[in-house]
């Protein structure tokens, strides 16, 4: 089968042909028809987030039709349209068994320590693959297992409660979606942070303040996510607290960013907290979510491009340069 692999970190993705992956008792193979490109791959590409197995096929946001099922497996069906959950978890030690599936003491993510989405197809635990309504675009039930998931999540991890404000930093893919899942959970006002007038324009669109980031200074809020992965746009959000609010790092960097303890925290009564991947159950939250129609995503996906290295490189090269539109996915 055909699949983009990253072979050398710091190089571009190339173009390879792959025997099917395994089928065991327990699994299901998902001929993928949709893989959104996330700034998290642009950081395995660089070089900036190690990846512990080379080559290894990126793409942690899929979605497709179940092709074959396990021996095992009796509640999916081939045939079925689903969304792949991208950690695999074991379900028995302590961290799984404390709702902590993230940090699994034997976990796998897909597209980062075994083979993801940027190929014509996986094979996952069943478990892992949900299903989907048939009225939801597979592009944008795609995007929805990392983009849309992580950012629900970062809002739990804010505590944030309706009728709360919220500053997003960084509209990519997670950042308009936590506009929208803020809104759908009761935000009273999104602000929205960036330095792309194209971006912003689609964030004021759905009712966000927009706001380009050399104005950040103007914003206040009791939860503020940053999703962008930058020392600057970090220290912007705990900036832009208001009393008791929580700034969220969602964002990739290893820089550190200056804090004041006294006037940044001790003051405000604020909080800086991580937040990192997401939970199977906030997958299925999410699905439901859109099934009730309670909110609609398709927004974020601005882009598709063909199962090529060429182009695949190129997205990547654009997510990388803060350019381009919000979420381009792979369309094998
Ligand atoms: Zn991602
Ligand atoms: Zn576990």
């Amino acid at each position: 089968m055909k699949a983009i692999r990253l072979v050398t970190p710091t190089q571009p993705l190339v173009d390879a042909d792959l025997d099917p992956p395994p089928l065991g008792a327990s699994d299901v193979e998902v001929r993928i028809e949709a893989a959104g490109i996330c700034r998290s791959d642009v950081h395995y590409r660089a070089g900036t987030r190690p990846v512990p197995t080379l080559p290894i096929t990126p793409g942690h946001e899929v979605a497709g039709t179940i092709a074959a099922v396990g021996s095992e497996v009796s509640d999916r069906a081939v045939g079925d349209r689903v969304a792949v959950h991208y950690l695999m978890s074991c379900g028995q030690c302590d961290p799984c068994r404390a709702g902590l599936e993230q940090f699994c003491t034997t976990g796998t993510m897909l597209g980062l320590s075994r083979d993801g989405g940027y190929a014509e197809s996986v094979t996952v635990p069943a478990r892992n693959a949900f299903q989907i309504p048939d009225s939801l675009p597979i592009e944008v039930a795609a995007i929805m297992m990392c983009s849309s998931a992580t950012s629900l999540h970062a809002l739990r991890k804010g505590r944030f409660v309706p009728g709360e404000s919220v500053a997003v930093f960084g509209c990519g893919g997670l950042g308009i979606s936590a506009i929208k899942i803020a809104f759908a959970l009761g935000a009273v006002e999104v602000h929205a942070v960036d330095i792309n007038p194209e971006k912003l324009a689609v964030a004021e669109a759905l009712g966000a303040v927009a706001v380009p980031f050399d104005r950040a200074d103007s914003v206040t809020a009791d939860v503020a996510l940053e999703l962008v992965g930058l020392p600057a746009t970090m220290k912007a959000a705990v900036d832009s607290l208001a009393v008791q609010g929580r700034a969220v790092a969602v964002g990739i960097t290893h820089e550190p960013f200056p804090l004041d303890s006294f006037s940044d925290l001790v003051l405000r009564e604020a909080e800086v907290i991580g937040s990192s991947d997401h939970l199977a159950s906030e997958v299925a939250e999410l699905i439901d979510m859109v099934d009730r129609n309670l909110i609609d995503l398709s927004d974020v996906v601005t882009a598709t491009v063909p199962l090529e290295a060429t182009s695949i490189n190129h997205a990547m090269d654009q997510l990388e340069n803060f350019e381009g539109g919000i979420r381009t996915v792979i369309t094998p």
